[in-house]
């Protein structure tokens, strides 16, 4: 049997279990998906471990992304981005990526959007921000990066090519001509929030929102008010955690089966 897992703290109310492990039910593959919770500073340790004790892949979550890096070679992407979500122990040393990136290109590709030429306005400059402007930029899209620390925006903006950055405030000019909005911020978690004006969202714009509790957010019912596309964070997640799936065994994974599993439980 192979042990694949989750290293995260807290990783208690995580939907990656029931999501991998309905996958592993559907292609009959003799698997385990469970949840480790190191210590805030036993991160890269836990994966040494992990290694040591033959797993076969990790996912990595808040708020080890960024020190698991120091116990495995981050592939170009995952070292640009600067985080881990992703541990292949397939051979050697083990490897770090990021799919958080894929997650979201694939979730707005499934919602018709491509974004290869398309003008992309994210907000946020997190984890999740530099993921998906990495993602998008790699993808073709040109980036505008709005943040809330607008400094942070112009820090990141300056490492993607054609990117630029700006401070919240430069969201409807931002927004105007642009084809995709994604929400990488965690506003609209805690409460109902949003970080972009109303009025700023129109019926040219793809929206995808990476906050998955609600499923339903202020930012996504407004752009589905303003006449936009909406992707919910839950698609994200779930394209995340396929292309992990995909990376660990080779195999296409059963998104609609992983995705009946997430929604199950939001
Ligand atoms: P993070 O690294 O802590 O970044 C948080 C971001 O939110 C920063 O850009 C921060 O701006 C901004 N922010 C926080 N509070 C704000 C406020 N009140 N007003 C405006 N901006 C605010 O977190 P993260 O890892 O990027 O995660 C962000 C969200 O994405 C979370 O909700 C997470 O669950 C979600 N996520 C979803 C997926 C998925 O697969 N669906 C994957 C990854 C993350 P400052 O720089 O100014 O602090």
């Amino acid at each position: 049997m192979q042990v694949f897992g989750l290293v995260g703290n807290p990783v208690g109310h995580s939907l990656s279990p029931p999501m991998h492990e309905a996958a592993y039910d559907a292609l009959d593959i003799d698997a385990r998906y469970v949840t480790f919770e190191p210590a805030k500073d036993e991160a890269a340790a836990a994966v040494r471990g992990a290694d040591a004790l033959g797993v076969a892949g990790l996912n990595v979550t808040i708020p080890f992304k960024q020190a698991v890096l120091d116990a495995v070679d981050p592939d170009d992407l995952a070292a640009r981005i600067g985080a881990v979500n992703t541990v292949d122990f397939g051979g050697g040393r083990p490897t770090g990526h990021n799919t958080d990136a894929e997650g979201a290109r694939r979730a707005l590709a499934d919602a018709g959007t491509d974004v290869a030429g398309a003008t992309a306005v994210v907000v946020g400059a997190g984890g999740a921000g530099r993921a998906v402007t990495f993602g998008l930029s790699d993808a073709g899209a040109t980036v505008r990066v709005a943040n809330r620390t607008e400094s942070t925006a112009h820090d990141l903006a300056d490492a993607v090519p054609d990117a630029s950055g700006h401070g919240l405030d430069a969201l409807p000019e931002l927004l105007a001509d642009a084809d995709v909005l994604v929400n990488a911020t965690s506003v609209g978690m805690e409460e109902d929030a949003t970080p972009v004006p109303a009025d700023a969202l129109h019926g040219g714009l793809t929206v995808l929102d990476a906050v998955y509790t609600p499923l339903e957010t202020r930012l996504l019912r407004d752009a589905d008010a303003a006449g936009a596309t909406t992707v919910d964070g839950a698609r994200m997640l779930l394209y995340q955690g396929a292309a992990a799936f995909e990376r660990w065994t080779g195999r296409d994974a059963p998104v609609e089966t992983m995705d009946a599993a997430l929604r199950a439980r939001l």
